[in-house]
């Protein structure tokens, strides 16, 4: 389901100097001269390198003075100031499970505080962990030990993701995108570890030396959890079985065009293409009731898969790749020695990571990522303010406004496509904070001192929830977030856009904030959220969320054309010596990102009208110049080289320096605000700007 939210790109969370912390010091001011209208309060000028001049690096003007006062620290692979608030956010709700803790007599088994409490103390038992040892995954090696022919995998692989543990390739409910208010069974590929095909794939040294360190790391693992004798050579079969398999996966920018993801077959016709996996047993021994139709995610991986599957010579490799796949999964629960090879590998090789969080803080997160929503409805009780809601989805409607008249007013499109992309504006619908109704967990068995148990539970509980779709109407009142998460997003689907309480907060938005912060922030939030659904992909969806071309064929040759600049202007972003923006794969993101901030800037302008002058000066900066600073302040960070790495193979997001330097090269509402005279550096030329929305 996940994977057709069009998100922010944020979801990382502590005091924070800088851009949010000012805000809040400034808090209490005089009141309101009109609503949106705020007093002239002060701006962090201490965040800036004013030895920068705007024009020629943003990036370095905006931020420079931040970046030097607010160096990474060693816990962390990214740092800016929404990691920030992640930060504080998480903080909030080790508060709140803290608070459990000290309950005397904690509700019955099944209520929320009791599930969160015991999840808690299971994860920061370290000493009850390290005596246990391997011992919570005994049964599990021991079934997986009895694996001997390629025909037993199905078996296999439904007994294991009965647990939640899935592996080789991805069935589960969501909506169908041509009827977008059924429910069906979706099937997609997988079978991999590392975190993209090209990983496996590409030959420059740096690649290379990754798959020599991850090899070493499995091996490790297999040592770790008693299989010494036979670890290396395990570990040299998984490398190879995955590599084969990396060979036969789509790429991410392939899997970007939502028609080519779409093949409807009936299910009887796909499992009898494929007599390499016994699908039907899988379906049958996971209890999935039956159905008629799925919808195949990339065909040819399940057809080259049941090669890899028929040679025989390749079962040592598929028994390695099997307990691997396990394992991975797994020993992080496990013991202070297996939670650190974990560690070493997946945060410091692969994110340069140099020090593991406190037991406290990985303990918060576990729980946070266990079991987020019933943990989201003890949050939203301290920290969700209902004026923020009712100021945000004001902002929604001015959004919706401006961009109507945007679309009105558009040179390149004819007057029939318009009517359509009006519709579809029309039809957008959007939550703010968090959902009407909670998803029930009451069934999860959370034990205290049985962590792996207890995590199997939960993924039960929700493996039951998503199969009990089949057959049902999709549930449009349903989060694809919890609500402590600082992030947004758009469902083609729904055609919804989607504002959890973790974001309506500083430095996106204050109650107290100038205007001019909040629409540079939030607002520009929301208007990315909006483009998303007339971007590279959205714009293939209907209002009713449906995968439908409302195009006519000019029409949409115009928009590509527009958008092919897009790709090309950030193709020629190298942030690594060896590694350009992937320009295709991000080109959703950056098309919402430029769309976005236009439209935000536009309703600001339309907001500062009601303003009385006077109030819109501070610090020497206009209200245009704060919104752009505003902005940037979001978006500067400081990021490791392997997660940067990591990021420009596998995040449809580009780096946070180039969400900024990359928009505002087009805008010439930018220009405008510094009066940057014509050829300064980081401007596009006036012949290669880009206006879509
Ligand atoms: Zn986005």
């Amino acid at each position: 389901m996940m994977k057709t939210l069009l998100t922010l790109g944020l979801a990382a969370a502590v005091a924070l100097p800088g851009f949010a912390q000012k805000l809040k010091v400034n808090a209490k001011s005089k009141p309101a001269k009109s609503v949106g209208c705020l007093p002239k309060q002060g701006f962090p000028t201490g965040n800036l390198d004013s030895s920068q001049a705007a024009c020629s690096d943003f990036y370095q003007f905006a931020a420079g003075g931040w970046l030097k006062a607010n160096p990474m620290p060693s816990t962390e692979s990214r740092w800016g100031t929404f990691n920030m608030l992640d930060k504080m956010n998480e903080r909030r709700l080790e508060e709140i499970l803290d608070r459990l803790t000290r309950i005397k007599n904690l509700k019955a088994p099944g209520s929320i505080e009791q599930q969160l409490m015991d999840l808690y103390l299971s994860f920061s038992d370290s000493v009850g962990r390290n005596q246990q040892g391997i011992e919570p995954i005994g049964e599990h090696l021991a079934t997986l030990g009895r694996f001997n022919n390629t025909q037993e995998l199905a078996g296999m692989l439904a007994w294991l993701r009965s647990k939640g543990y899935g592996m080789l390739f991805s069935m589960y409910v969501t909506a169908d995108a041509r009827m977008s208010e059924v429910n069906r069974v979706h099937l997609g590929q997988g079978g991999l570890s590392l975190p993209d095909r090209d990983y496996y794939l590409k030959q420059d040294s740096a690649s290379k030396a990754i798959r020599m360190a991850y090899e070493d790391h499995i091996a490790q693992i297999f040592a770790l959890c008693g299989m010494t004798s036979e670890a290396k050579d395990m570990a040299s079969r998984v490398l190879s079985l995955e590599t084969k398999i990396a060979g036969i996966s789509m790429s991410r920018t392939e899997m970007r065009d939502p028609d080519k993801t779409y093949n409807k077959m009936s299910w009887s016709g796909f499992v009898a293409q494929h007599p390499g996996f016994a699908f039907e047993q899988f379906r049958m021994q996971l209890g999935v009731p039956a159905f008629d139709s799925c919808i195949v995610g990339q065909p040819a991986f399940f057809t080259s898969l049941d090669g890899l599957l028929m040679d025989k010579q390749l079962l040592p490799d598929w028994r390695a790749w099997l307990h691997w796949h396990f394992l991975r999964q797994v020993a992080g629960l496990l013991s202070s020695k297996h939670e650190a090879e974990m560690f070493r590998f997946n945060s410091t090789v692969m994110s340069g990571i140099k020090q593991m969080k406190p037991l406290k803080e990985r303990s918060v997160r576990f729980v946070n990522g266990t079991l987020g929503e019933p943990l989201g409805q003890l949050f939203v009780k301290q920290y969700f303010s209902p004026r923020a809601k009712a100021d945000v989805a004001r902002m929604v409607e001015e959004l919706r406004g401006v961009f109507r008249q945007r679309i009105e007013a558009l040179s390149w499109m004819s007057p029939e496509t318009k009517e359509k992309a009006k519709a579809k504006l029309q039809a957008f619908t959007y939550k703010i904070g968090y959902p009407d109704q909670w998803r029930d967990f009451s069934k999860a068995v959370i034990k205290r001192g049985q962590l792996v148990a207890s995590l199997e539970s939960v993924a039960a509980v929700n493996l039951q929830y998503n199969l009990s779709k089949i057959g049902k109407p999709v549930d449009k009142k349903e989060w694809g977030m919890t609500p402590q998460t600082v992030n947004a997003y758009y469902s083609p689907n729904k055609n919804e856009i989607v504002f959890p309480a973790g974001i309506l907060q500083p430095p996106f938005y204050s109650e107290n904030a100038h205007p001019a912060m909040n629409y540079g922030g939030i607002g520009a939030v929301i208007g990315h959220e909006f483009s998303h659904g007339f971007d590279d992909k959205g714009s293939k969806y209907d209002g009713n969320g449906n995968l439908s071309n409302w195009w006519t064929a000019e029409d949409r040759k115009r928009f590509e054309e527009r958008t092919g600049k897009i790709v090309a202007q950030f193709n020629k972003f190298k942030p690594i010596d060896t590694l350009s923006i992937n320009g295709s794969m991000t080109q959703g993101e950056n098309i919402a990102d430029l769309a976005g901030l236009t439209l935000a800037f536009y309703a600001m302008e339309n907001q500062l009208k009601k303003c009385d002058p006077p109030l819109l000066q501070a610090d020497g900066f206009t209200a245009e110049q704060r919104f752009f600073l505003s902005w940037a302040g979001i978006w500067v960070n400081h990021i490791s080289p392997s997660e940067l790495r990591k990021r420009l193979i596998t995040d449809p997001h580009s780096p946070g320096k180039y969400r900024i330097l990359g928009p505002l090269a087009n805008m010439p509402e930018f220009r405008k605000a510094f009066g940057c005279a014509p050829g300064s550096e980081m401007l596009a030329k006036e012949e290669d700007l880009v206006v879509i929305w």
